[in-house]
């Protein structure tokens, strides 16, 4: 014999019937099977109770909608001729339930009584309609309604089953009747005096394992809409997957802390017979579902499952007056427990200058009211200060037989929560060690669940979520680069980066999915108008883990943004250097603001476009090497202007062209007037230490002062013309002397400077070509020969493979 239970996930529709039938049939064993309300009606029925309890007659509507449904499944399942009866009795029970409510309405007042046997209508009906079901599908069923089978009786205000009256009446009742399938509601059961009792929300489940224990079944099959227990709450994390084995023990402590597929009691009476227990899906039976039994099968996985508890408060109690004198839990304990409320977390300071308690939201303020009425002499006297109530918050658990053996379980939880920068409340470890409970800040909880089923569950694939600003050319090439790269990072890197927001100075894409980066162009320009603040904030609260801001724009205004991300642990990645060439309290504010938050602000492009110039540079400094001298020509600009600037050819020609290859700033001033070069070498100079400003950097400038001063790029083309002169003159006198001319940034004994300078042929700098850039680092380490770092220093291409590369040095974090 077997015992299967059905919930009101698989009992929900005619379809879902369908399915349950199926199930029935095919199994060929003596069938016991337990079914629930259909999905949703035990709500309904709560709801209406307490609408009538408050006076709300709206309740007599929820009537309406319960007989709909009901009347449906009867409608769609059961021939016309063979209607009647089952509907006659749906319409009965349905004005017995109006009745009932009438008279909560009318007294307005919710008793233990009334609230069981309002509820109990949902598995009445269900079950009543089932069994007509069956029996016209030709299954070979009786019914019996459990109230003559379960009996209860009221411990501190809580119905107990009475098992030893309940097993004889099971047992008589099954001595008598032995159909192939025996139809029983859950949920509901009976007092001594045949009034109606429930075993509470969830119930079902516990009527299934009663009757397996007492039958000593062989395995009791609980049968839902998911395929088993999964590893977290397949609802809020995507990633989870179905747990095959469990021991009963992992289950509970799974079920107690929230995972609801099972009622926490349930486990209790198939532990003491050694029943198996499988979990499966109604809907796809084939999956293998989940086994819980004796044995613990770990398969290699020390943590088990996440499980969570939602609306948590915490109640904490704390003065001086508690220091040493005994008694004080035992007195805050009986208060709670004197109202019947469920602790689900306990947590002490050794200092034992505070107990903090978590229970569920609803009982928090009746909580506090008992403790402070229970310390009332104490609060007077100011010995302890009345109880704090903090709400909001979320309960969160690890669970594994096998943690014990293991160190460092609590270690990685804190750690990747840590890092994700989300704040636990309390902490506590059950003696067993088989669990460890955390509470945390409600609005973290989707984020929390993830980051450990990442770190736990996943630890071959770590997610980046990037919400990128600017999209032209560099931020353009970089979309097409992820693009292409996703296998390649997936597979060998274990990498899956996810682009959930893009935004250019018009319009914005805001996804709750990874944005499809085949066709974001068109998805760009088909999005909503830009909004910056809209745009953060709603990375904001997506609270996604790993999140990281591109800025592949030359704006100060978003440079100015930077601080706000980086505060909330939402990464930076920038090709803009702006932020870290603005004042030196600002460039240090960022720096310590990513510590404080665990966000990294990544911005290697600043310098050399996709050369490693910064990475170099921190990694000689960090292993303890110091620097003399940095000399470098860094403006793949100016290199590419000087480089094509010939004889015979217009200056301004030349620059036009490099602008047009995408190889200056957007406003071209900024790379000809030094001040790009000059914002550079102080990057550098600041990442090796130094605490200096943009105005210390010398900057010789090669510009006559008008295209200094001029106000616009247009006007700034027409004096390059102008002062072509100028140009050549400089061109030649370089000619003379068999030089080649090229701006060089310079960093030695503190001083920083730039400018033009001709080198000739000896001189490392004589054959750069093209775009290149070039930096020779003259450290303790390196002091006759530079490290030297070489290469491509301007295009859009390798500045978005450096935006790239620091995303990846995030995600190998
Ligand atoms: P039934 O009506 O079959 O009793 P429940 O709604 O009581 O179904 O329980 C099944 C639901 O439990 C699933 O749909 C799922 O949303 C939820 N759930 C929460 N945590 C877990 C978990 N760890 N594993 C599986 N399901 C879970
Ligand atoms: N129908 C009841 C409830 O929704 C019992 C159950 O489904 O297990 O709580
Ligand atoms: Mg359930």
């Amino acid at each position: 014999m077997k015992v299967l239970k059905f919930g009101g996930t698989s009992v929900a529709d005619a379809e879902s019937i369908d399915c349950v039938s199926k199930i029935i049939k095919k199994d060929k064993n003596n069938l016991t099977v337990v079914i629930s309300a259909l999905g949703g009606i035990t709500n309904i029925l709560s709801i209406m109770l307490e609408k009538a309890g408050n006076g709300d007659d709206s309740y007599k509507n929820n009537i309406n909608e319960i007989e709909k449904r009901h009347l449906k499944l009867i409608k769609n399942r059961i021939p016309i001729t063979k209607q009647s009866g089952v509907v006659s009795f749906v319409k009965t029970q349905l004005n017995n339930l109006e009745n009932l409510l009438d008279s909560v309405f009318s007294l307005r007042e919710i008793t233990l009584k009334s609230s069981a046997t309002i509820t109990s209508f949902g598995e009445i009906l269900s079950c009543s309609i089932i069994y007509e079901i069956f029996k016209y599908q030709k299954i070979d069923v009786i019914f019996e309604d459990s109230r003559n089978l379960i009996e209860t009786e009221l411990q501190n205000n809580r119905e107990i089953v009475n098992l030893i009256k309940t097993k004889n009446k099971v047992i008589s009742f099954f001595k008598k009747n032995n159909s192939r399938v025996t139809l029983i509601p859950g949920f509901i059961a009976s007092n001594n005096n045949g009034e109606t009792t429930t075993l509470g929300r969830g119930g079902s489940d516990y009527t299934a394992a009663l009757l397996a224990n007492i039958l000593d079944v062989n395995i009791l099959e609980i049968w839902t809409d998911v395929s088993g227990m999964y590893t977290a709450n397949p609802k809020l994390v995507s990633e989870a997957i179905p747990i095959t084995n469990l021991s009963y023990y992992e289950a509970m402590e799974l079920s107690h802390f929230g995972a609801k597929v099972i009622y926490p009691p349930t486990l209790q009476p198939i532990i003491e017979k050694q029943i198996p227990m499988i979990i499966k899906n109604t809907f796809k039976p084939d999956d293998q579902g989940t086994l819980i039994n004796s044995s613990s099968n770990t398969n290699g996985q020390i943590v088990k499952g996440i499980s969570h508890i939602d609306n948590v408060a915490i109640v904490t109690l704390e003065g001086n007056g508690m220091i040493g004198i005994p008694g004080f839990s035992n007195r805050l304990f009986e208060a709670i427990s004197k109202k019947n409320i469920n602790i689900i977390m306990i947590t002490q300071a050794s200092s034992e200058y505070s107990i903090c308690i978590g229970l569920k939201s609803e009982d928090a303020q009746e909580a506090k009211k008992s403790i402070d009425d229970e310390f009332k002499f104490e609060i007077s006297l100011s010995k302890v200060y009345p109880a704090k109530v903090e709400d909001d918050m979320v309960n969160l658990a690890i669970v594994g037989d096998k943690m014990k053996d293991h160190q460092g379980i609590s270690g990685k939880l804190f750690s990747s929560l840590g890092s994700n920068n989300i704040n636990i409340r309390a902490i506590a470890q059950g003696s067993s060690e088989r669990n460890i409970s955390i509470i945390i800040d409600r609005i973290n909880i989707k984020k929390a669940l993830n980051t450990l089923h990442e770190s736990f569950f996943e630890s071959q694939i770590k997610e980046l979520n990037l919400f990128v600003t600017g999209v032209g050319n560099v931020g353009g090439k970089l979309l097409e680069q992820i693009n292409k790269q996703e296998k390649y990072l997936s597979k060998n890197l274990h990498l899956k980066i996810r682009v959930m927001g893009i935004s250019n100075s018009k319009k914005m894409i805001l996804s709750n999915e990874p944005i499809s980066l085949n066709n974001w162009k068109s998805l760009l320009e088909n999005g909503i108008n830009a909004d910056r603040d809209l745009y953060y904030k709603n990375i904001k609260s997506k609270n996604l883990r790993n999140s990281i801001f591109i800025d592949n724009t030359a704006s100060e205004i978003i440079s100015k943004e930077y601080s706000k991300y980086l505060n909330n642990s939402i990464g930076v990645v920038t090709c803009n250097k702006i932020a870290c060439a603005d004042e030196l309290k600002n460039y240090k504010k960022l720096k310590n603001i990513s510590r404080k938050f665990n966000s990294p602000f990544l911005f290697e492009t600043n310098v050399g476009a996709g050369l490693p110039v910064i990475d170099t540079l921190n990694n000689l400094v960090a292993s303890g090497d110091r620097i003399i001298k940095i000399q470098a020509i860094l403006s793949g600009s100016l290199n590419f202007i000087f480089n094509n600037f010939k004889k015979g050819k217009s200056f301004s020609d030349v620059v036009k062209k490099a602008e047009e290859l995408g190889f200056t700033e957007p406003d071209p001033k900024i790379d000809l007037s030094g001040v790009d070069v000059a914002r550079k070498i102080l990057i550098l100079a600041r990442e090796s230490g130094l605490n200096i400003e943009l105005k210390q950097v010398k900057n010789n400038t090669f510009l006559p002062s008008e295209s200094l001063n001029t106000a616009s790029k247009e006007e700034f083309y027409k004096s390059l013309k102008k002062n072509s002169n100028h140009f050549n003159k400089i061109l030649n006198d370089a000619e003379l002397k068999k030089c080649r001319l090229k701006y060089i940034a310079q960093l030695e004994d503190g001083i920083a400077s730039v400018g033009l300078k001709h080198v000739n042929k000896e001189h490392d700098f004589y054959n750069i070509e093209g775009s290149d850039n070039i930096i020779l680092f003259y450290t303790n380490r390196y002091a006759d020969q530079p490290l030297i770092v070489k290469g491509a220093g301007a295009g859009a291409a390798v500045t978005a493979a450096g935006i790239f590369a620091d995303i990846i040095r995030i995600g190998k974090k």
